[in-house]
C-alpha cells in the first residue's frame, strides 16, 4: 500500500473511532454488498483492499462525534450522514471531518439564539472576545447593560477593574479570552438561572474544547458552579487550581464583587499573579 493510502485509511481508522466504532472487518474482494435484494457492486479489484464498519444500531442519525476532555461536556451530537457501508481505497474518500471546532463555527450554531427565555431581553449576544488560541480564559456570569449595548464581555466597570488586574500583572486583554456562563444579559443583571445556564454552557464548553487554554479562570461563584460543579462558598475555594480535563482551572473573586468591595482587591491582585506566573512558566 503507498504512503497516501495508507494515510487515508488511518484518517478514516480515526474518524470512525471517534463515532465509536473500533471492529473493522476485511470483506472478500468483489463480494459486494447485500442490500434488500440488490447488489451493491463495489467494483475493486483482487488488491484492493475494502475497509467496512458496522456502525452501532441506532435509529436516530445524530451520532456521537467525539468525546470531550473537558468535563462538564456532554458529549455532542451533531448531524452526520451515515457513512459509506464500504469504502474502497481506490476511490477517493473524501476528507474526513476535522476534529477541533472553530469559534467561528459554534459561533455560526449559535445562531440568533432562542433557545431560553434571556433571548427576549437581551439587545446583543456576547459571544466572547480575545485570541481563539488562547492560554488564559476567564469565564464570568453573563453580559451587564454595557456588554449587551456593545456586545463584548467586560467591557463595563467591572470590565475596567479586570482589564487593570490583567495589565496589573503583565499580561494583555488580547492575549487572553473572555467570556461567560450565559451569553445574553439576565434582567436587571440578576444571576443566570438553571434553565438558562443549561441552556447556554454548552457552548461554553465548546468554546473551551475549542481554545484549549492551559488555564480556565472562573471569575465568580456561579462560573464556579458550572464549571466545576462546587457549591462551596467561593471564599473558601478562591486562589485554588483545579484539575479540569487536561487542563487546570483556577477561581477567583468577580470583579464586580471587588467593585463592590474594594478592600479585596488585594487578594484579587495576588489571585491574578498567581494565575500570571501559573500561564508564564508553563508557555
Ligand atoms: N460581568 C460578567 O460576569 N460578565 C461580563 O461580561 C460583564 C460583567
Amino acid at each position: 500500500m503507498d504512503d497516501r493510502l495508507k494515510e487515508e485509511l488511518a484518517a478514516w481508522l480515526e474518524f470512525y473511532r471517534d463515532l465509536g466504532i473500533e471492529e473493522f472487518y476485511r470483506r472478500e474482494p468483489g463480494a459486494g454488498i447485500e442490500l434488500g435484494n440488490s447488489k451493491l457492486e463495489t467494483g475493486v479489484s483482487a488488491e484492493a483492499p475494502i475497509v467496512s464498519a458496522a456502525p452501532p444500531a441506532t435509529s436516530d442519525s445524530r451520532l456521537p462525534v467525539s468525546e470531550t476532555s473537558l468535563p462538564g461536556h456532554e458529549p455532542r451530537t451533531a448531524a452526520i450522514s451515515p457513512p459509506p457501508i464500504s469504502l474502497s481505497l481506490f476511490e477517493a474518500p473524501p476528507p474526513p471531518p476535522r476534529a477541533r471546532e472553530t469559534l467561528e463555527e459554534i459561533r455560526a450554531d449559535l445562531g440568533d439564539c432562542q433557545r431560553c427565555k434571556l433571548a427576549r431581553g437581551r439587545k446583543t449576544i456576547v459571544f466572547g472576545q480575545g485570541d481563539p488560541h488562547a492560554a488564559l480564559v476567564f469565564v464570568g456570569e453573563g453580559p451587564g447593560a454595557d456588554e449587551d449595548e456593545q456586545g463584548l464581555p467586560f467591557v463595563g466597570r467591572a470590565g475596567k477593574l479586570l482589564n487593570r488586574m490583567i495589565q496589573a500583572v503583565g499580561m494583555k486583554r488580547e492575549e487572553v479570552y473572555i467570556c461567560n456562563i450565559v451569553k445574553c444579559r439576565p434582567p436587571g443583571n440578576r444571576t443566570p438561572e438553571k434553565d438558562e445556564v443549561d441552556a447556554c454552557s454548552p457552548f461554553l464548553f465548546r468554546q473551551l474544547q475549542s481554545i484549549q487554554p492551559r488555564l480556565v479562570c472562573c471569575l465568580g461563584s456561579p462560573a464556579m458552579k458550572t464549571l466545576l460543579g462546587i457549591k462551596e462558598g467561593i471564599t473558601r475555594v478562591r486562589g485554588q487550581f483545579f484539575d479540569y480535563g487536561k487542563t487546570k482551572a483556577f477561581v477567583a473573586y468577580h470583579p464586580a464583587y471587588i467593585l463592590r468591595n474594594p478592600r479585596e482587591e488585594k487578594i484579587l491582585r495576588e489571585d491574578f499573579e498567581t494565575i500570571r506566573d501559573f500561564v508564564k512558566t508553563r508557555a
